[in-house]
C-alpha cells in the first residue's frame, strides 16, 4: 500500500519545525485563556487569524456555529478534514489539553498547504467547538460539515499513546426536583424537600451501580442544593453523565436510572423533571487503515510508542465518535508523558504546555499531515 514518501517526511518535518514557535505560541495562548464550550470566541479567532495569514480561505462562524470556523485550501478530489478542538473545562481550565489539539491540527494544515495540489487533496481545517459539553461536532454533522468528507483526522493528548482508542457513548441528563418551600423549624411538615429528592436519587443510582453491565457508568454532581438551611429547598438540580459501550447498553442504563430518579420523587413527594442536555455522543470507531498509516507516520518521524502499562483501558467519551460512525476517522491519543496526572486535572493542563507537551503537539502535527498525504495519494484506503 503506497502511503507517504521519504520526501513527504522531509517536507512535512521541515514545515512544522519552521513553524514551531508560532504553533507553540498558539497552543500556550489558548491554554492561558480558557473558554467554555460554545463560548470559545477568542480561541476560534486566534486559529482563524493564523490560518488566514497562511493563505487559507477562512469562513468564520461556519455552519451557523458562532465559535466554529472552516479554513479551506486545495481543489483535489479527496476531501480531508482536520478537526481542531479548543474548548476548556469549568474550574480546571485547559485540563483536557485541547490547546494541543488545535495547534496540532493547524500545524498539520499549514504544513500540508503547499502540497495539497500535488497530493490531490481538498483540505479543511475545521474548528470543532464545544467538545466537553453539548457536542459541537454533532451540530456540525447536522449542518452538513462532514457530508462530502473522505476522512476526518484529529489527535488528543493523554497520559499514554493509543492511536486507535475506543470510547464510550454518553448522554448528559439535567435532573430537577421540585418540592415546596417552608420554614425548616417552625413548619417543616408543610414543606416538600427537593434536595431530599436529589439525594435519594443519587443514593439509589449508587446502589444500582453494583449491577451495572461492563462499561456502564453514571456520575453526577449536585448543581443546586437549595439556598439556606432554614428554608426547605423547593428546587434542587443535579447533572449526570450516563455512559455505555454500546447504544443498547446506554438504552438499558437510561431505563434503570430513570426508575431510580422517579422512585426518589415518589419517596420524597417531589416531582422530577429529566432533560437531556446537548447531543448523544456515540462511541469511537477508529478506521483501521488510518490507524495503521498514522502508526507508520509516527515511526517515520521517530516517535516512540509509549503504551499504557495497565493495558487497554476504556473510558471517556468524545463527540468525534459521531463523526467516526459516519466518516472514516482517526482520533489518535498521544502521550504527554504526564502519568499519574490524567485528563481533567490541573496537573494535566500544566503538562499540555510543558516542553514534553509542546513536543507531542509538533509530532502530532507531522503525523497528521503525513496521514492526510497518504489518504490523498491512496484514496482507496478510505473508500467505504
Ligand atoms: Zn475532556
Ligand atoms: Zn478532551
Amino acid at each position: 500500500m503506497p502511503t507517504f514518501t521519504p520526501r513527504d517526511v522531509t517536507a512535512v518535518t521541515g514545515a512544522v519545525d519552521n513553524l514551531s514557535d508560532t504553533l507553540i505560541a498558539l497552543s500556550h495562548a489558548i491554554s492561558a485563556d480558557p473558554e467554555l464550550s460554545y463560548d470559545e470566541h477568542r480561541a476560534a479567532a486566534r486559529c482563524a487569524d493564523l490560518l488566514e495569514r497562511q493563505g487559507f480561505a477562512v469562513e468564520r462562524a461556519s455552519y451557523g456555529q458562532p465559535t466554529s470556523f472552516a479554513a479551506r485550501i486545495g481543489t483535489g478530489d479527496t476531501h480531508v478534514i482536520l478537526c481542531a478542538e479548543y474548548d476548556a473545562l469549568p474550574g480546571v481550565g485547559h485540563a483536557c489539553g485541547h490547546n494541543i489539539i488545535a495547534a496540532s491540527a493547524l500545524g498539520a494544515g499549514i504544513a500540508l498547504a503547499p502540497m495539497v495540489e500535488d497530493a490531490n487533496i481538498r483540505l479543511t481545517v475545521l474548528g470543532t467547538h464545544a467538545e466537553e459539553v453539548g457536542g459541537g461536532k454533532v451540530d456540525l454533522i447536522n449542518a452538513g460539515a462532514f457530508d462530502d468528507a473522505d476522512a476526518a483526522l484529529m489527535m488528543h493528548p493523554t497520559p499514554y499513546d493509543e492511536y486507535g482508542p475506543k470510547s464510550l457513548a454518553t448522554e448528559e441528563w439535567v435532573v430537577v426536583h421540585t418540592g415546596r418551600a417552608s420554614h425548616a423549624s417552625a413548619a417543616p411538615e408543610l414543606g416538600l424537600n427537593a434536595l431530599d429528592g436529589i439525594i435519594a436519587g443519587y443514593n439509589s443510582i449508587s446502589m444500582l451501580r453494583q449491577s451495572f453491565r461492563k462499561y456502564q457508568q453514571v456520575h453526577g454532581v449536585v448543581v443546586d442544593g437549595g439556598k439556606a438551611p432554614n428554608v426547605i429547598p423547593e428546587r434542587a438540580e443535579a447533572s449526570y453523565y450516563l455512559r455505555a459501550v454500546t447504544m443498547d447498553d446506554l438504552e438499558d442504563l437510561r431505563t434503570r436510572v430513570r426508575a431510580c430518579l422517579e422512585g426518589a420523587a415518589t419517596a420524597t413527594g417531589t416531582t422530577v423533571e429529566i432533560t437531556v442536555n446537548g447531543h448523544v455522543y456515540e462511541s469511537l470507531k477508529p478506521h483501521a487503515a488510518l490507524v495503521d498509516t498514522f502508526t507508520e507516520a509516527c515511526d517515520a518521524i521517530g516517535r516512540e510508542f509509549h503504551a499504557d502499562p495497565t493495558g487497554d483501558e476504556l473510558g471517556g467519551s468524545t463527540d468525534f465518535g459521531n463523526v467516526s460512525q459516519r466518516v472514516p476517522g482517526l482520533h489518535a491519543d498521544l502521550a504527554v508523558y504526564s502519568f499519574p496526572a490524567v485528563n481533567h486535572q490541573h496537573e494535566f493542563a500544566a503538562a499540555c504546555v510543558s516542553p514534553e507537551g509542546d513536543k507531542t503537539m509538533l509530532e502530532a502535527a507531522k503525523a497528521l499531515a503525513l496521514t492526510a498525504l497518504a489518504v490523498g495519494r491512496n484514496p482507496d484506503m478510505v473508500k467505504r
